[in-house]
């Protein structure tokens, strides 16, 4: 009773609903913005917001899961599957959130006026009410989005249409429906703010005329977020209604119920008796709240039990929307009913919604904080691996730099070393074979004289001879040359490209080692010197000159006279006196240079050391000496000669000139003209020779040369090889580097996003559900 008053006092201080009192009617103000129902509408936007982000989030972790999946090993195929898997779980959580409402189930026996009560809710009759309207089918009222009301029977989609109240009576009449069968009414949101907020009403067949009810709490019950007990005020609660609220106590936990005395307007007939029958029937709820269904405190079970009338509530709201009612007459306190009838909505929509918060939306959180755990930790494994998939490759990269500078710096160093080496062994070779290619020409007439064919003065005998020569000086000189060079530059070459190999080989990667070791094996053959010694061509001014010429002849006199005092004053003075031979001059010249090599007679052209005066007189003594013996210069020398020696000493001495003159023509055989002839060949070749003594071995030297620096680009080669492999590496490392570094990015955000998402749910926890 007390309870009763305080609501009372409480609802008339304004404490409650938005009630205006009007010239003696009562005007509800449909806005519901302070209604506790917008607890459930806001706590279901935000979640359903927070579910938006989760289901963004998942797919975006899906798309950056598929895009590193690719990438070897940083996730594999089974965590892509398993990410994946939550895009459909969010998508059947928000599913469920669209359709997520508040649910009041009226249970009572026929006729306690549930349908009327529910009316009363909706400000308007929805429902058919009344003896005639009374069915035996649950109707669920609940809003459309449209601004049509139809109603749909159950497992059928068809639309029936629903204009008013009496069509609807009609048309449950005309259908034949089950006891347990569900028809759908569905009424336009904006015209009922309860069903605005998402508030699903639904009235049951009477609880007395049916032994089915667990199937209908199997049914209509389980989601049910409060139960309403209309009972009849003029009676007290009966057996089947106890045993309904029994049995739905067994099935759901603590279930929200609401009992609603209805038809206390009966009670304005029996004043005197009001407040006794009040305070009997609310201790027996009370009792049976609290002892019976042990569902609240017998304090609670107070807040809970209402005195009403809902025919006059209904009244009072039809009114106020200036709609046609019948009966416009209302007792006396009708005025308190409708109080306690707006408190009990108060009261109803407080706990419907904190009780549909917690058992829809705490299900949700906590499936939402899962899967964002779940889908953080695929993505910290992620984010993991990619850190240290990355560290490694960082670490390669390091490495293969470092290697890089190393090859760079060592090969700069070797390449100048060796370019120093090759350069020495340039000179040590052009040197050598310089040397050895003097000594050999100076050992040349040896060369010649081995050679051993008849010689005969016919001149195609003696082309014929002369050919072989050439063959044989070739030859001879050519395998003395290759035995004295090609075994001991070779072997300094072998040496070079070993240690050219060596220096190498520790640069090289360890791959690349077999490769190098290639690049010697080839030349295992010994280095050969290449030189071209075609006396063909060298010799082809030669001409020999065997004229017979006696030793003791004046002009040979004269000659050798000439030759001695030439020796002597060229000794004194080089620079005057040396002859320099021209280096390619003309044939007549070289011819002259051979024939006094030769000790033959001099040519036109060889100037001795006497003066010009003295040679004129000698000449001309010698000439005429030489060419008319009975000429006046003979007379005049053999006048002169017996004049001063006498003529006994001059007849001797004619006598032995003339036996050695007899002497060397009879020894002019073949066998002499053969030995002056190679004298002469000798003298030829061998300056020949000298001349491009400085070509061959500069020939030989380029090509050590040439070896040692083809040996070197080989090998040049294989580091350029094994450094461009290295740079593509070294590229595809970093290319990995910045792959992996946008997926631990990516996979760090996403990460922080599911903290985020958590962070939501766990600030919705607070603000809807822990408290
Ligand atoms: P239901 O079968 O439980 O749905 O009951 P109804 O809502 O159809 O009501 C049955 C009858 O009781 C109707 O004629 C209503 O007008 C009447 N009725 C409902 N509530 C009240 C009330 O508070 N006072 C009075 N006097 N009659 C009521």
């Amino acid at each position: 009773m007390a309870a009763y008053v305080n609501r009372t006092i409480s609802m008339m201080a304004g404490d409650g609903p938005h009630i205006t009192m009007n010239n003696g009617t009562h005007r509800v103000n449909m806005s519901n913005v302070d209604s506790p129902l917008q607890i459930f509408v806001r706590a279901k936007k935000k979640i359903n917001d927070i579910f938006i982000e989760i289901d963004d989030y998942v797919k975006d972790a899906v798309t950056f899961m598929h895009a590193v999946a690719g990438d070897s090993s940083i996730a594999s195929a089974q965590d892509l599957t398993n990410v994946e898997a939550y895009v459909s779980k969010v998508q059947a959580i928000r599913e469920v959130l669209k359709r997520d409402h508040m649910k009041v189930a009226f249970f009572g026996r026929t006729s306690n006026g549930k349908s009327t009560v529910i009316n009363a809710m909706l400000h308007d009759k929805i429902l058919p009410s009344g003896i005639g309207h009374t069915t035996n089918c649950f109707l669920q009222v609940e809003g459309s989005d449209t601004n049509e009301s139809f109603m749909r029977t159950e497992g059928s989609e068809e639309k029936l249409s629903v204009q008013s109240v009496s069509q609807l009576g009609h048309a449950l009449c005309a259908t034949r429906l089950q006891e347990c069968s569900l028809v759908h009414v569905y009424w336009p949101r904006e015209l009922c703010a309860l069903l605005r907020d998402d508030v699903v009403l639904v009235d049951s067949p009477g609880v007395d005329v049916t032994p089915n009810l667990d199937e209908w709490i199997d049914k209509y019950c389980l989601d049910a977020d409060v139960f309403v007990l209309v009972a009849n005020a003029e009676s007290t609660l009966m057996i089947a209604e106890k045993n309904f609220f029994h049995k739905v106590s067994t099935k759901i936990s603590q279930p929200n119920i609401f009992i609603l005395n209805n038809r206390w307007d009966a009670s304005a007939s029996e004043p005197e008796y009001m407040d006794q029958v009040r305070s009997q029937h609310a201790n027996r709820c009370v009792d049976f709240l609290s002892r019976e269904l042990r569902v609240c405190t017998p304090k609670e079970a107070e807040e809970r039990i209402f005195f009403i009338s809902a025919k006059e509530a209904l009244l009072t709201r039809m009114r106020e929307r200036e709609k046609p009612v019948s009966s416009p007459i209302l007792a006396d306190g009708h005025q308190i009913r409708y109080f306690e009838f707006v408190d009990f909505e108060r009261k109803f929509e407080e706990c419907i919604s904190q009780s549909a918060v917690r058992t829809k939306f705490a299900q949700h959180s906590r499936r939402g904080k899962n899967i964002a755990a779940e889908v953080m930790s695929a993505l910290e494994q992620v984010y993991n691996t990619a850190c240290e998939m990355k560290a490694s490759k960082v670490e390669k990269q390091r490495i293969l730099q470092e290697q890089l500078t190393a090859i760079e710096e060592q090969l700069t160093s070797i390449t100048r070393q060796m370019k120093e080496k090759i350069g020495k062994m340039v000179e040590s070779v052009e040197n050598k074979v310089s040397l050895t290619l003097s000594q050999e020409i100076r050992r040349l007439s040896a060369l010649v004289d081995e050679y051993d064919t008849p010689f005969r003065t016919e001149r195609s005998a003696l082309e014929q001879y002369k050919r072989a020569l050439h063959r044989h000086v070739e030859s001879g000189l050519g395998s003395r040359l290759k035995k004295r060079l090609s075994a001991d530059i070779g072997h300094e070459m072998d040496e070079a490209q070993k240690e050219m190999a060596d220096r190498m080989y520790t640069i090289l990667p360890v791959h690349k080692r077999a490769a190098a070791a290639s690049v010697i094996m080839p030349h295992q053959q010994p280095f050969e010197v290449l030189y071209r010694l075609n006396c063909d061509n060298l010799c082809a001014d030669f001409h020999e000159d065997l004229t017979f010429r006696f030793s003791y002849g004046i002009t040979a006199l004269i000659q050798r006279f000439q030759g001695k005092n030439t020796n002597k004053i060229a000794l004194k003075n080089p620079p005057a006196y040396t002859p320099i031979p021209a280096v390619m001059g003309p044939p007549a010249a070289t011819t002259d240079v051979v024939r006094l090599s030769n000790g033959g007679a001099a040519g036109a052209g060889a100037m001795g050391p006497l003066s010009a005066e003295e040679w004129g007189m000698v000449s001309r003594f010698a000439l005429s000496a030489l060419t008319s013996q009975g000429t006046m210069g003979g007379l005049l020398l053999s006048g002169l000669l017996l004049k001063t020696v006498g003529w006994r000493v001059v007849v001797v001495t004619g006598a032995v000139y003339g036996a050695l003159y007899a002497y060397e023509r009879l020894t002019w055989t073949a066998k002499a003209q053969e030995r002056v002839f190679k004298r002469q060949y000798v003298a030829h070749a061998s300056k020949k020779l000298r001349l491009i003594v400085d070509l061959t071995s500069a020939n030989c030297s380029h090509q050590v040369q040439q070896e040692l620096s083809t040996m070197f680009a080989r090998l040049c080669r294989l580091i350029d090889e094994a450094t461009t492999e290295m740079d593509s590496e070294l590229s595809e490392v970093r290319e990995a580097i910045t792959r992996l570094e946008q997926a631990s990015t990516s996979a760090k955000k996403l990460r922080n996003k599911a903290n985020y998402l958590s962070h939501e749910l766990q600030l919705f926890d607070d603000a809807f559900l822990n408290n």
